[in-house]
């Protein structure tokens, strides 16, 4: 019998996993279980929708699918529709590769103020993710605050500061076309706790800031140090000389007829969200650096603003009967083992650190485990699965459905962008009842 393999999570961790894992010698059946109909998670809900390139990698994910040896189980979630311990039962191995879906929370008081929101949440309204398809963020407002200094919160200031032009091109779902288009935010703050050079910023995302058709990015060119005094890597030296040299040159960027203005802020802490109900502004402390580490100088300042997007870092979310580290926000592990049988990878396992090929290694080190952990597999995998679901009365759907739902995505597409995504996922189901219905409101 082969080796039964389920991974929950279809994700960059998880397809690559099973290419590695289908593409090995071991006689193995590996079924992905997927919580949403749509496979790719942060590809598809992460990602910026003007990156639409990046996105790319997500053919070989469907040559994967497409292997003799895997399966595909949408609309399944661990926790709903089973248990971990169930899942256990049915499969001989079981992989946990739900990422870290959930924020970090700001932890300042009037951190709960309406207009608040975590980056997992905005990015996620943004992108049609069904779970924050409501958030209707109010955008009527003059003046943004982003905290953090990493690609994700340079990804929201660049979606708040682009003309409806520069987005016509993108998958954004209706509702927040039509909530960006209305916006009035004039002023966007990015502020880190530490200074240019702790920032962890790729370069070329940095750069895109520079180009933005009415956003003007402003910097103090006393924050910029001279001179890196860190020891670093060559690499990471690079890396922080280029961004140090593109944030100079943002500082003698001309405004030209750009209105919007994008301030990046350094060494500001934030300590209170002021307001009543809703956000009215921030009040931040200044800091220092010193060994690495930003220490509060005691001075402080307040800066208006109507919408608070922390992006301070991600948590994985526990699931009954995984062992979970709430500090490091992921599942307790040694090099991807759980318990017997039970494996973990991808950001559920290292938490939010890297890219989406930064999740490859991850599936080469478990398939080298699993080809070492077992003999002939014992477990029934898929059919007792359909079977348990299907006295459950749980729907799930296969790969070839979700390739159905694609097909109405991208056939509705507006002109120009690549889909107009299926927000709700009664909607993207109900694109495969036999009397189909086109696709419903797109929002
Ligand atoms: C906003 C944002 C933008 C990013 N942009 C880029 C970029 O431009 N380029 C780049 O290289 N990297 C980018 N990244 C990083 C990249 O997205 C991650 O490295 C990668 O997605 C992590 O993969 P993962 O499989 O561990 O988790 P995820 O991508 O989060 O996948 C986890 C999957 O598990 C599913 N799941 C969760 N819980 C359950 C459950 N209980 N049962 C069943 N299924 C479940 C989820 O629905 C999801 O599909 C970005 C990250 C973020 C947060």
């Amino acid at each position: 019998m082969p080796v039964t393999i389920a991974i929950v999570g279809a994700g960059p961790s998880g397809f690559y996993a099973a290419e590695a894992l289908a593409k090995s010698a071991s006689d193995c059946r590996i079924d992905i279980i997927e919580r949403l109909p749509a496979p790719y998670g942060l590809i598809r809900y992460g990602v910026a929708p003007d990156h639409e390139k990046t996105k790319n990698v997500t053919r070989s994910f469907d040559r994967t699918a497409g292997h003799e040896r895997v399966g595909y189980y949408g609309n399944v979630e661990i926790g709903r529709d089973l248990t971990l311990d169930e899942l256990r039962g049915l499969y001989d191995a079981v992989v946990i590769a739900t990422g870290a879906p959930l924020d970090r929370a700001l932890g300042v008081p009037g951190d709960d103020k309406i207009g608040v929101f975590g980056a997992a949440a905005f990015v996620g309204w943004y992108n049609g993710h069904p779970d924050f398809r409501d958030l209707a963020p109010d955008l009527s407002i003059g003046s943004v605050a982003i905290i953090g200094n990493g690609n994700v919160a340079l990804d929201v200031a660049r979606i708040l500061a682009k003309t409806p032009e520069e987005l016509a091109t993108t998958d954004l779902p209706d509702y927040a076309v039509a909530a960006l288009r209305a916006a009035s935010v004039a002023e966007l703050h990015v502020f880190g706790r530490r200074g240019p050079v702790e920032a962890k910023w790729a370069n070329v995302e940095l750069r895109e800031m520079g180009g933005l058709a009415d956003c003007l990015p402003v910097i103090d060119p006393a924050q910029l140090p001279e001179r890196i005094v860190y020891d670093l890597s060559e690499r990471d030296r690079r890396l922080r000389e280029k961004n140090l040299a593109t944030l100079r040159d943002f500082a003698g960027v001309e405004a030209g007829t750009r209105r919007k203005r994008l301030y990046f802020s350094f060494y500001a802490k934030p300590l209170e969200v002021l307001g009543g109900e809703r956000v009215e502004a921030l009040r931040l402390e200044r800091t220092r650096v010193e060994a690495g580490r930003a220490v509060g100088t005691g001075e402080t300042f307040e800066v208006p603003c109507g919408l608070v997007v922390s992006s301070i870092g991600y948590c994985a979310e526990p699931i009954e009967g995984l062992p979970f580290d709430e500090g490091a926000g992921a599942v307790i592990n040694r090099d991807g083992r759980v318990a017997e049988g039970l494996y973990v990878i991808g950001w559920a396992k290292r938490g939010p650190i890297g890219v989406i090929s930064s999740n490859k290694p991850d599936g080469v080190t478990l398939a080298r485990q699993i080809a070492g952990d077992f003999g002939p597999g014992k477990k029934p995998g898929g059919p007792a699965l359909e079977k348990l679901l299907a006295g459950r009365g749980a729907r799930w759907i296969g790969f070839a459905d979700w390739k159905t739902i694609d097909a109405a995505e991208v056939a509705t597409a507006p002109p120009g962008a690549p889909r107009r995504k299926l927000i709700r996922v009664d909607d993207m189901l109900a694109v495969l009842e036999p009397t189909a219905r086109p696709p419903g409101e797109a929002g």
